[in-house]
């Protein structure tokens, strides 16, 4: 038996979320294939040898770089049964859950997202899963002889002591029902770092009293080579784009670092944040809710605080 984790691939690279999921599958199972989908190098695809995966199975054909959910879960279904995979491990993403959905159906497998811990396998397949947008933790027993596994962002550290992965082309023999889905256009939001993708994301709130004041969130942002957001009043009163809102209706992020500007901490925004490796908040009410999911606080006026931390970050790099 072995273990196959679903790849995602952007702009030519595995993605992070990726990694971490090679790497949990890495910490439970020595046997692990990894299966990605579109254009990419082999160069690019071999790095998962990295996190944990002895090879990757690559099905090149142009027809699956747009992210088509079916046909992806149909090859992913299809390479799984080839190299009798019990275990499919995928990151928890707005393209792996509902590949993961469909998946769990064609394999008739158990299936469970958001796992946060490796297994216990002493007595069944048990995992621990945050839920209730991390403010409650469950754990699964699963039962089902084939499962998948979503992993949750910043869940896991990536391994990076592995030997390059091996990588052989997969054919997926696909069926034309599995295209009856076309995507005609697509459009990037635009910004030199992407919301979804940023390892750092500097994120402003009502607190900043108006979109004029935006500037210093991009002096920073920009210092620190980071992706920015806001809170969903700031876009709802279009002080700020609606791609930048985070939260529970908003675009969900987990970057290393989050760094909350005149941000009152509200649950629905904290549902799209708290998987975060690391949050700063700058509030000037020491009673603000976002110091509780805080790791570091600074209590004080946003128009005072951040320009110096701005000051104080370009002086040390120089
Ligand atoms: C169904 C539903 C879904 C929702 N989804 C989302 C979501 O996805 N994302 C989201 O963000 N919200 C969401 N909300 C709204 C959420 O409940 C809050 O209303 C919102 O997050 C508050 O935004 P805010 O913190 O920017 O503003 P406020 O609550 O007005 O807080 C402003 C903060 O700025 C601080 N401040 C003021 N002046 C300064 C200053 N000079 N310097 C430093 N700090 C200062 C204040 O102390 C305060 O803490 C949702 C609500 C509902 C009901």
């Amino acid at each position: 038996m072995s273990v196959l984790v679903f790849i995602e691939i952007s702009e030519g690279a595995i993605k992070k979320s990726s990694l971490e999921a090679v790497s949990f599958a890495a910490g439970f199972d020595s046997n692990v294939t990894a299966i990605a989908f579109g254009e990419a190098s082999a160069d690019s695809l071999k790095i998962a040898g990295k996190a944990g995966a002895s090879k990757v199975l690559h099905v090149g054909d142009t027809k699956y770089n747009d992210g088509n959910i079916q046909a992806y879960a149909s090859a992913i279904a299809k390479a799984a049964d080839s190299i009798a995979a019990d275990t499919v491990v995928l990151a928890n993403s707005s393209l792996g859950d509902p590949v993961a959905a469909r998946l769990s159906i064609k394999m008739n497998a158990s299936l469970t997202s958001n796992v946060i811990e490796l297994p216990d396998t002493s007595n069944g397949f048990v995992v621990k899963r945050s839920i209730y947008t991390g403010k409650a933790f469950a754990q699964v027993n699963l039962t089902e002889g084939k499962r998948i596994i979503g992993i949750k962002k910043n869940a896991t550290t990536i391994k990076e002591d592995g030997a390059d992965a091996s990588v052989e082309a997969f054919s997926a023999e696909d069926s034309t029902d599995d295209f009856k889905v076309k995507i005609l256009s697509k459009e990037k939001a635009t910004g030199d770092v992407l919301l979804p993708e940023a390892d750092i994301v500097v994120s402003g709130g009502r607190g900043l009293k108006g979109p004029e004041n935006w500037g210093m969130i991009e002096d920073l942002a920009k210092t620190l080579g980071a992706a920015t957001a806001c809170s969903k009043p700031v876009s709802d009163m279009d002080w700020r784009p609606h791609h930048e809102h985070v939260g529970q209706t908003g675009i969900k992020v987990a970057p290393s670092l989050y760094i909350a500007v005149g941000i009152s901490g509200a649950i629905q925004h904290l549902a799209g944040v708290n998987s975060s490796k690391c949050i700063v908040v700058i509030n000037k009410d020491e009673e603000a809710p976002f110091f509780k999911a805080a790791d570091y606080g600074i209590v004080g006026d946003a128009f005072e605080v951040v320009p110096k931390l701005t000051e104080a970050i370009k002086a040390i790099n120089g």
